[in-house]
């Protein structure tokens, strides 16, 4: 009988622990993750012959886990095995309404700064010069456009601490470039791109690095290198949620 009443006393401890667990975490500031593009052959192709989007979910899924460490609540828009189309990237994040909104992306340039060559029976490209750094993209848009550009202006001071560099070759008078530069020592350009017209909540898309680019895709790919970029994200997502919590906008 008293091992019986001491079952239920315990049971009932488990319970209320994990509820409060679970009911802690509901309050946790919430990020939404957008790794770019879908599997299995989607995006850029690197110098060494790796797609774009197993770059991106490699990226998201160290990300994630240090927000989490960070007691931050991460939702993905979608898993490493799974596709999802632009709307419903943006659909998600009005649905969810996070504190902020990151797409995550790893760059290539327009076909002129490009040689082709064939690896592991695939085509891939290689900069002619070096194209090197990140991109930070914002839009308009974008219903809290103020908020978003204080998350990219943080972003941006945070890659720049690491010794990174913007890469601007966004901004080149060429096609499939020209877009607007709204910060150019930070590397923030508008954009008008779905996952962040579209989505109600601060939104950024960062270009991580330029895996078309030799000496970049082998910075990008160094693990000590990518902590070190995953970790200045995280401090940029912590000062942004708490400035936007006391309602400043720089
Ligand atoms: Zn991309």
């Amino acid at each position: 009988m008293r091992k019986a009443v001491l079952l239920v006393f315990f049971l009932l401890l488990t319970c209320v622990w994990n509820h409060a667990v679970f009911a802690s975490d509901a309050k946790l500031p919430v990020i939404l993750l957008d790794s770019g593009h879908n599997p299995p052959k989607s995006g850029a192709i690197s110098v060494r012959g790796i797609y774009e989007f197993d770059y991106n979910d490699q990226f998201t899924a160290m990300l994630a886990e240090a927000l989490r460490k960070a007691s931050f609540h991460v939702e993905l828009t979608r898993l490493p095995d799974k596709s999802i189309q632009l709307n419903a990237r943006a659909d998600l994040a009005n649905r969810l309404m996070p504190e902020l909104f990151l797409s995550l992306h790893h760059d290539s340039a327009q076909l002129v700064h490009l040689e082709s060559f064939d690896i592991n029976e695939i085509t891939a490209y290689r900069t002619k010069k070096r194209i090197t750094g990140y991109s930070i993209f914002v839009s308009r848009e974008n219903a809290q456009f103020q908020h978003s550009m204080l998350f990219a202006r943080q972003l941006g001071e945070h890659l720049l601490q690491l010794g990174r560099k913007p890469s601007l070759h966004h901004a080149e008078n060429i096609e499939g470039e020209n877009y607007e530069l709204l910060d150019e020592a930070l590397g923030i350009y508008q954009a008008g791109f779905v996952v962040l017209k579209k989505t109600k909540v601060p939104a950024v898309l960062l270009e991580v690095g330029v895996i078309v680019d030799e000496d970049d895709e082998a910075y990008i790919s160094n693990p000590k290198n990518r902590e070190k970029m995953v970790q200045a994200i995280v401090d940029a997502v912590n000062i942004t949620v708490k400035k936007i919590r006391l309602g400043e906008s720089d």
